[in-house]
C-alpha cells in the first residue's frame, strides 16, 4: 500500500515536472527566435527516429562512458560542448568527433546569452568555435543556448558566426538531479517520431545520465526507434 501511494506520488511528479516543460516549450516556441525544435521524419517511408544530445561537456565523468554506450549501440548522438570545458578536456572533444558524433556550440562560459554585452556575447560564440575547429577541424553550426534562453539580438550575432539555435522537445529537468528512473520516465512519455532529447553531462549527474542514456536507448531501440544526428546549418 505505501509502496503503491508512493509509485503514484513520483508519477504525479513526474507528470507535473513534464507539464512544466512542455508549457516553457510552448511559450519558447512562441516567443523565441526561430530555430530547430525536432520534427517529424520528412520521408514517411523512413523508419521513425530520435535524436539524443548531450549539453555541458565534455566532462571525464560522463563523455568516455556516453562513447562507449554510443559505440556499443552502434549509434550517433550530438553534443553540444561548453567552449571552457572543451580548453579542459581537449582529448575528450577530439574523441567525440573521431567517433562520428557531431559537435554543437553551448557557448565559452555558459552564461544567459540576454544578460551579455555584444561583445561578451560574440567572445562566447566565437571563441567556442575556434576552439571546437582548432582540436577538431570542423567549425560547429547549431548552437544551443544555455538555459534555454535566447533573443533577437543574439540571432544576429549567431547568425554572424554561422549558428543556428537548437532547442529541445523532450526536457526531464535532469539538472534538478531527479534520478535516472525519473528522468527515464518523463523521457519515454515524451517520445515520438522526431523527438529532440537533451541530456546534461557533468560530474554530479554522471551516474544518473549514463544509467538513463542506456535505458532511454535500449527502450527507444526496442519500440523500433532509429536515432539521428541533428544536422542542420545556417
Ligand atoms: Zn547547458
Amino acid at each position: 500500500m505505501r509502496n503503491a501511494i508512493l509509485e503514484g506520488a513520483d508519477e504525479l511528479m513526474c507528470r507535473v515536472s513534464n507539464q512544466k516543460i512542455d508549457l516553457f516549450t510552448q511559450l519558447g516556441k512562441f516567443v523565441l527566435p526561430t530555430g530547430y525544435w525536432g520534427k517529424a521524419a520528412a520521408n514517411e517511408q523512413r523508419d521513425p527516429h530520435v535524436y539524443m544530445t548531450f549539453d555541458d561537456g565534455p566532462h571525464p565523468a560522463t563523455t568516455p562512458y556516453l562513447l562507449e554506450l554510443l559505440e556499443q549501440n552502434g549509434m550517433h548522438a550530438t553534443f553540444f560542448l561548453i567552449g571552457a570545458n572543451c580548453a579542459r578536456y581537449p582529448e575528450l572533444v577530439r574523441a567525440i568527433h573521431e567517433a562520428g558524433h557531431v559537435i554543437g556550440n553551448h557557448s565559452y562560459n555558459h552564461l544567459p546569452v540576454s544578460f551579455l554585452s555584444a561583445k561578451q556575447l560574440q567572445h562566447e560564440l566565437q571563441s567556442t568555435n575556434e576552439i571546437i575547429k582548432e582540436i577538431t577541424g570542423t567549425t560547429p553550426t547549431m548552437f544551443r543556448p544555455p538555459f534555454g534562453i535566447m533573443d533577437q539580438r543574439a540571432t544576429g550575432c549567431l547568425k554572424d558566426n554561422g549558428l543556428t539555435p537548437v532547442y529541445w522537445s523532450a526536457a526531464p529537468e535532469d539538472w534538478l538531479i531527479p534520478g535516472s528512473h525519473r528522468v527515464i520516465r518523463r523521457v519515454m512519455w515524451k517520445v515520438t517520431d522526431g523527438t529532440l532529447i537533451v541530456l546534461h553531462e557533468g560530474g554530479l549527474l554522471a551516474g544518473q545520465t549514463i544509467t538513463a542514456a542506456k535505458e532511454i536507448i535500449y527502450r527507444c531501440k526496442t519500440l523500433g526507434y532509429q536515432f539521428s544526428k541533428v544536422n542542420v546549418s545556417a
